[in-house]
């Protein structure tokens, strides 16, 4: 996907912030944090969202989630953090390049308010 943002950021074209760089994936602070500290990690491969995923992608995704406690605590958030994957439409995704955000620091709500 040429012109995908997240993709011309895995290449170098456009800057980010960095975390975490590897063959397979990267980590980069959130340009428009919600939190102290708000990063994401991507696969450097294009998979639009967890809907394009498949069997074949099962050992980068388990890669990606044993990853993300490792940055957390190294970003210091050693007492937890929260994880997002917006997934298509329904699930608010603006970047269309998987993405799991990694959100901690401060005060932390809820993820869903009741009644
Ligand atoms: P989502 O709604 O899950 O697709 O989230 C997309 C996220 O990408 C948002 O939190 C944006 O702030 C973030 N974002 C968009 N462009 C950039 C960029 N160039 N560098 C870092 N983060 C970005
Ligand atoms: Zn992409």
């Amino acid at each position: 996907m040429g012109d995908c943002i997240f993709c011309r950021i895995a290449r170098g074209e456009i800057p980010c912030s960095k975390v975490y760089e590897d063959d397979e994936v990267l980590a980069f602070h959130d340009i428009n944090p919600v939190a102290p500290v708000h990063f994401m990690l991507v696969p450097k491969l294009h998979l639009a969202s967890l809907l394009d995923a498949g069997e074949e992608h099962a050992p980068l995704l388990g890669k990606m989630l044993l990853l993300a406690p490792k940055l957390a605590q190294e970003q210091g958030l050693e007492n937890g953090f929260r994880t997002v994957i917006n997934t298509g439409k329904g699930g608010g995704q603006e970047v269309l390049h998987l993405h799991i955000h990694i959100i901690g620091g401060g005060s932390i709500p809820p993820m869903v308010r009741r009644g």
